[in-house]
């Protein structure tokens, strides 16, 4: 397998990475502090087009495939998960459903106006008692008129606040667990349709995590997406995808814990020396170095399965399971290398590891992957 980038792809990460090392880096931890959303950030971002990057051209988009993604994924995150999160979720979570399972007319509707970085989307499907049990969603979908009624509340939704758009899941009958669920879009303003209570989160501050509330909210039959009970398939298809980028997000909180404990260990004197002379901090870097390459080329080979439409769910789940469990590690290694000082926050490698955690939780927890992975290796039975 050739994992060399293309001039294309070169010059992308090259690109992000003097715009994320001067327009998201220097305001990370202050976007950590207020834990409020980076507009600002979020704005520019989108002027770079990145918000189209693997919509299909005829729609306004790039037309790029999954390994373009993850380059632009972990350059962004290097700098500011956060600020890069609302790049990442919306295009990779919320956008997918109606990219892959959208009618032509619903692409122009959505498709479009987020290309031009003009929307932002929200991916709903948690409820309280529906977590790693999506099928166990109650949020119902009654017929009426040409359209449904959506009644329900949904959990920890990224993007919840700010988002224009909301791709939710109800279901239509709930004593058919997964095969009841239909997926619809929900437009911000639409009556009925609110944001509720926001998470006051351990990491990643500056995305907002927001209860969605349905109530009595209409939904046209133009806004349903796919057929009535194909709304789990739409789901887990859309997860499917995403979990690569959350490989990748992880890969850059932990790159860039890794440069940090470098660039400490070479200037810290302890016993007259610098801390890197030590062979305890060496083989701590060794580690990390070797666990950074390790889950970026398992994010990379995830991505370019799925770019050439060869099977990919198995390498996706262990690409985010891997990345993420390397990604606390190393951010907690780099804490262990920067001392005291690592647990303050006047340096950001604490930051580091509260934004890495969450990679091991949403869109599939490691024990969900853990779960997939083996399913394809033994079966259900
Ligand atoms: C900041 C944040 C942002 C999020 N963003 C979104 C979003 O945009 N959209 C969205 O829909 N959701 C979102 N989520 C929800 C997230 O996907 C869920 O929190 C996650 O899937 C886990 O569900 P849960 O929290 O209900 O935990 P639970 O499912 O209750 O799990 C609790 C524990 O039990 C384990 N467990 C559960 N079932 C099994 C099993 N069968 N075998 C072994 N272990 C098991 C889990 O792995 C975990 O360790 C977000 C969550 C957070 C924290």
């Amino acid at each position: 397998m050739d994992f060399t980038l293309t001039e294309e792809q070169k010059m992308l990460k090259s690109m992000l990475r003097d715009f994320a090392t001067k327009e998201l880096e220097p305001v990370a931890a202050e976007i950590d502090e207020k834990a409020e959303f980076p507009a600002e950030q979020v704005k520019k971002i989108a002027e770079l087009g990145l918000m189209g990057l693997t919509i299909p051209e005829e729609y306004g988009g790039e037309g790029k495939g999954m390994v373009d993604f993850c380059i632009a994924v972990e350059e962004l995150a290097r700098a500011s998960a956060a600020a890069a999160s609302y790049f990442r979720i919306s295009l990779s979570l919320a956008i997918p459903p109606i990219a892959m399972f959208g009618t032509p007319e619903q692409k122009k509707r959505w498709l479009v106006p987020h290309a031009k970085g003009e929307k932002l989307a929200c991916f709903g499907l948690t409820e309280t008692g529906a977590g790693s049990d999506p099928a166990a969603l109650e949020t119902t979908a009654t017929k009426k008129g040409n359209g449904y009624l959506l009644n329900g509340n949904k959990l920890f939704i990224s993007i919840g606040a700010e988002a224009d758009i909301a791709t939710v899941f109800a279901t239509l009958d709930k004593t058919q667990r997964h095969r009841g669920i239909t997926a619809f879009v929900v437009e911000k303003g639409t009556p009925g349709f609110s944001v509720g209570k926001h998470e006051n989160k351990m990491g990643f501050r500056g995305l907002s995590a927001t209860e969605l509330i349905l109530q009595d909210c209409y939904v046209p039959e133009e806004n349903r997406l796919g057929k009535e009970g194909e709304g789990f398939r739409v789901a887990l298809q859309a997860l499917d995808e995403s979990r690569v980028t959350v490989g990748a997000e992880a890969v850059g909180i932990a790159q860039a814990a890794f440069e940090a404990a470098v660039a400490y260990a070479q200037e810290r004197k302890q016993y007259g020396q610098r801390i890197a002379n030590f062979q305890a901090i060496q083989w701590m870097l060794a580690d990390m170095a070797t666990q950074v390459e390790a889950a970026r080329l398992l994010t990379l080979q995830a991505a370019f399965l799925h770019d050439r439409g060869l099977p990919y769910i198995k390498e996706s789940a262990m690409a985010k399971l891997f990345a993420s469990e390397i990604s606390s590690f190393v951010t907690n290694k780099a804490i262990q290398i920067h001392g005291g000082y690592g647990y303050t926050r006047d340096y950001p490698v604490e930051r580091f590891l509260r934004d890495a955690k969450l990679t091991e939780i949403y869109e599939g927890t490691s024990e969900m992957m853990r779960m997939t992975i083996a399913r394809a290796l033994v079966g259900k039975g």
